[in-house]
C-alpha cells in the first residue's frame, strides 16, 4: 500500500468509538436507558453512588459484547476483569468508572471495508465494556451547573483500533463500516446526535518511515461530515506546527463545528493517571464456550457473509455486494428484486445508480424508496425481455417514483415505450434509410465505421427511439452485406 502524502508527511489515525448498547437496563443496575427523560428520574442508587450499594453485572450488555466480537472476527476473552478508572469529575459521583483495562473481554479482529473501489482492513485492539457518567448542564443564563445522572451507568463498548488508517477519507469509511456493523447486528442504535456512537479519532503525522508522531485526540465528532473536516483541519494544523519548528503536545481537542477548528482542551493523561486497578465488587466476567456458541447461532448473516454470498450467488463483483450490504434494508431490497427478476446485475445497477441518486437527494432510506422492489423487478424484467430500451425504462422509473401510476405495463403502454421489435417494420425502416442515404452506405462499403454508425442513428432516430439497437445493428449489417 502506498501513502499518500501531505507535503511529505504520512497521516496516522486510531479510532476509539464509544458505542452505546441498545440494552433496557443499566450495565451494573436495574434503572432503565431511555434518552431524553426529565434530569435524574433514570438513575437509581447503584447510578448515584449511594453508599452500600455494589454494581451487578448486565448479561445484555455482555451479550452485545460477544455479538460485536463474531461479528468483527475477535477473539471472546473466556475471562476479563473490570477495573476502576479513577478520576474526580462531578458528573462521577463514586469517583471512579467501571471499565475493563488489563483483560477487555473481546480482543483483536478487523473491520474491512472499500474506499473507492480498494479494500482497506483496520485492525482492531479490543473492545472493552463500561459504564457511561453522568452529565453536567452547565445553565449559564443563571450561573449555575447541574448534574444530570440519567446516563451513569449507560452500558458502553469502547471499541479502540490499532493506528491503521492513513487518511481522513480512510478514517471515515472505516467509522462508517463500524456504524454499519454495530447497527446491523442490532447492539447499538447508531444515532450520533444523541451520542449512541461517539467516535474519537487520534491524530498524528510523521515522515515516511519514521517512528510515529505524537497524536492528539479529537473529541465530539458527532457526524460523519464533522469527522472529516476535523481530522483534515487537526493534520493541516500538525504539520503546520511542524514545519514552524515547534513539537506536537499529546492533548485532548475538541471540535468545533461553528469555526470548523480544533482546539486543545487538557493536555492528555497517561493510564498511570489513573491509577486503575481490578474492582473487588465485581468477579472476573466469564464467558464459557457455549454461551458464544448460543450468540453465533442467533447472529444474523453479517454483512461481509452477505456481500460474499452475493458474489457467489448472484455473480455480482464485490464491489456491488459490498455497497448493497450497506444496511440490511438495502440488501433485502436488492435480493427480493433480483431474486423477482432474474437479472441481479441489473438490479444491482438500478439500486446503487438511480435509485441511490434520489435516496439521497430525498434524504431517505430504502425502506422509504418509492419504487419497491417488486416494481423495480418488474420494470428491469421489461428491459430484459427486450419490451423497452434502458432510455424508456428511466422514464417508467420517473412515473413510478412520482407515484403517478404504480402498474409497469400499463406506463409503458400509456407513454408508447414499447421496443420496436417487429422485424417486417423494422425492415421497412431500415430499407427507407438505406435508400435515403446512399452516400453513408457507400462509405460504409469503403471501410468506414463512422458512416455504419450514422446509419443505426437515422434508424433509431426515424423509429422515435423505440428500435432495438442490438437489432438495428443486426439486420443493418445483413442488409448492407
Ligand atoms: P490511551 O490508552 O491513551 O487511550 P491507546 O494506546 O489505547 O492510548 O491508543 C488509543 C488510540 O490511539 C488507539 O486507537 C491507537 O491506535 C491510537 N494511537 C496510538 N498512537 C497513535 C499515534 N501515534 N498516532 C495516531 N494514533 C495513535
Ligand atoms: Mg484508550
Amino acid at each position: 500500500m502506498t501513502a499518500k502524502l501531505i507535503h511529505g508527511y504520512e497521516v496516522v489515525i486510531g479510532f476509539e468509538t464509544h458505542a452505546q448498547l441498545a440494552t433496557q437496563s443499566k450495565i451494573f443496575s436495574r434503572a432503565p436507558t431511555a434518552f431524553g427523560a426529565e434530569p435524574n428520574t433514570q438513575a437509581c442508587a447503584v447510578d448515584m453512588a449511594l453508599p452500600g450499594t455494589l454494581p451487578v453485572m448486565n448479561k445484555k450488555a455482555v451479550e452485545c459484547a460477544i455479538k460485536l466480537g463474531l461479528a468483527l472476527g475477535s477473539h471472546i476473552a473466556p475471562r476479563s476483569i473490570f477495573a476502576r478508572k479513577n478520576y474526580f469529575y462531578p458528573d462521577l459521583p463514586k469517583g471512579y468508572q467501571i471499565s475493563q483495562f488489563e483483560i477487555p473481554v473481546v480482543q483483536g479482529g478487523e473491520v474491512s471495508f472499500f474506499l473507492g473501489e480498494e479494500k482497506k482492513t483496520v485492525r482492531l485492539e479490543r473492545a472493552h465494556l463500561e459504564e457511561d457518567a453522568g452529565k453536567s448542564l452547565h445553565e449559564d443564563f443563571i450561573g449555575q451547573s447541574g448534574i444530570d445522572l440519567n446516563r451513569a451507568g449507560t452500558p458502553l463498548l469502547e471499541i479502540v483500533t490499532q493506528p491503521d488508517m492513513r487518511s481522513s477519507e480512510e478514517a471515515v469509511a472505516y467509522a462508517r463500516e463500524l456504524h454499519k456493523v454495530v447497527t446491523w447486528i442490532g447492539i447499538c442504535d447508531g444515532n450520533m446526535q444523541e451520542g449512541s456512537f461517539r467516535c474519537d479519532a487520534n491524530v498524528s503525522v510523521r515522515k515516511p518511515g519514521g517512528p510515529l508522531g505524537t497524536r492528539r485526540e479529537i473529541k465530539n465528532l458527532n457526524s460523519f461530515k464533522n469527522m472529516q473536516q476535523a481530522i483534515d483541519y487537526e493534520i493541516r494544523w500538525q504539520i503546520e506546527e511542524i514545519e514552524d519548528g515547534r513539537t506536537i503536545q499529546q492533548a485532548t481537542v475538541l471540535f468545533n463545528p461553528d469555526t470548523g477548528e480544533t482546539r486543545a482542551m487538557r493536555t492528555k493523561e497517561d493510564a498511570a493517571d489513573y491509577r486503575y486497578f481490578p474492582d473487588p465488587d465485581l468477579p472476573p466476567l466469564v464467558v464459557a464456550q457455549s454461551w458464544v456458541e448460543e450468540v453465533r447461532a442467533g447472529m444474523p448473516e453479517l454483512p461481509r457473509q452477505r456481500a460474499a454470498r452475493f458474489v457467489a450467488d448472484y455473480g455480482l463483483p464485490e464491489y456491488d455486494a459490498t455497497t448493497l450490504t450497506q444496511s440490511q434494508d438495502m440488501a433485502s431490497y436488492f435480493e427480493a428484486a433480483a431474486q423477482a427478476c432474474g437479472q441481479a446485475k441489473l438490479a444491482s445497477n438500478w439500486i446503487m445508480g438511480e435509485i441511490s441518486r434520489r435516496l439521497n437527494t430525498e434524504e431517505i432510506g430504502i425502506a422509504d424508496a418509492k419504487v419497491g422492489s417488486a416494481q423495480l423487478a418488474l420494470m428491469i424484467a421489461r428491459i430484459a425481455d427486450g419490451t423497452i430500451s434502458n432510455n424508456a425504462a428511466r422514464q417508467v422509473f420517473e412515473v413510478l417514483w412520482s407515484g403517478e401510476a404504480d402498474d409497469v405495463d400499463a406506463i409503458i403502454e400509456a407513454k408508447g415505450l414499447k421496443q420496436m421489435n417487429d422485424s417486417g417494420a423494422l425492415e421497412a425502416i431500415i430499407d427507407e434509410v438505406i435508400a435515403a442515404n446512399p452516400g453513408n452506405v457507400e462509405q460504409y462499403r469503403a471501410g468506414k465505421d463512422k458512416a455504419f454508425n450514422a446509419l443505426v442513428g437515422q434508424v433509431m432516430k426515424a423509429s422515435k427511439g423505440k428500435a432495438n439497437p442490438g437489432q438495428v445493428n443486426e439486420l443493418l449489417k445483413s442488409k448492407l452485406a
